[in-house]
């Protein structure tokens, strides 16, 4: 079943592309190539974006910069990776629109649900900055609490792996993948840390489903909106 409308959560790390650290431009136009065809079908998409590639804010909470600080510091850095991905889109004839949850007039629109919900009506994609507005939590708690904010009728996690999988597979080649789960299996299994159990316990509490899946892989997003088998769906 094709889904209406999405949630893609990108994290910081995945936006570094081909590069060590920092933002590779040329994946977010590979990326904004392959979000057109989810526009261009008249699906609606919702992105949202992390900033662990350059901040945090568990990591640099400390030495005297108070946790509360550390986690607007790493917000700001999904600020920086979405108005780069903002002007990428825009720049490949993907109309786009960045709605921040930390309000700076100056660089983006505030977000506000009946703003955003105007923007997918209208077929743009809108980008998610500054998480839940909120220190203490990350964005993929962010991405459930907004898809669900949002009426999405999937949260999309984007991962390096391609679904979830018994133990690691990058060391163990006998790793069994899971291609469903259920909200209760992920929560409890130890071994699953593909996503903060906390934006887990929210999905389940509001049954929305999440799909964990390898969103660097060509022709994936596409796959995972169409409702295609791809990844392990968590619901
Ligand atoms: N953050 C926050 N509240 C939110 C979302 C994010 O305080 O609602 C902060 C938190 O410090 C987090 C940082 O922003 O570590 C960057 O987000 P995240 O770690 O989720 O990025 P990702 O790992 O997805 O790149």
């Amino acid at each position: 079943m094709a889904y209406k409308r999405v949630l893609l959560k990108i994290s910081g790390e995945q936006l570094t592309g081909k590069h060590d650290s920092g933002f590779d431009t040329e994946h977010a136009t590979w990326l904004a190539r392959e979000v057109k065809k989810i526009v261009d079908n008249g699906q609606q998409i919702v992105i949202m974006v992390g900033g662990g590639n350059l901040v945090r804010g568990a990591q640099i909470a400390g030495g005297g910069i108070h946790r509360v600080t550390a986690d607007h510091m790493g917000m700001l850095a999904t600020m920086i990776n979405a108005l780069a991905i903002t002007d990428i889109f825009e720049h490949n004839n993907v109309p786009t629109r960045c709605l921040s949850n930390i309000f700076a007039d100056q660089v983006a629109e505030k977000f506000v649900h009946r703003l955003a919900n105007k923007h997918l009506q209208k077929n743009r994609v809108c980008i998610l900055a500054g998480g839940t507005g909120r220190p203490y939590v990350t964005t993929d708690t962010a991405a459930v609490n907004l898809a669900l904010e949002l009426d999405c009728n999937i949260v999309l996690k984007a991962t390096k792996v391609d679904g979830v999988y018994d133990k690691d597979p990058a060391s163990n080649p006998d790793a069994k993948k899971y291609d469903s789960l259920t909200y209760q299996q992920a929560v409890e299994n130890p071994a699953i840390k593909v996503m903060d159990k906390a934006a887990m316990a929210l999905a389940m509490e509001h049954e929305i489903p999440i799909l964990i899946f390898d969103a660097l892989k060509e022709g994936n997003i596409v796959a995972a909106v169409s409702g295609q088998p791809v990844g392990t769906k968590i619901s």
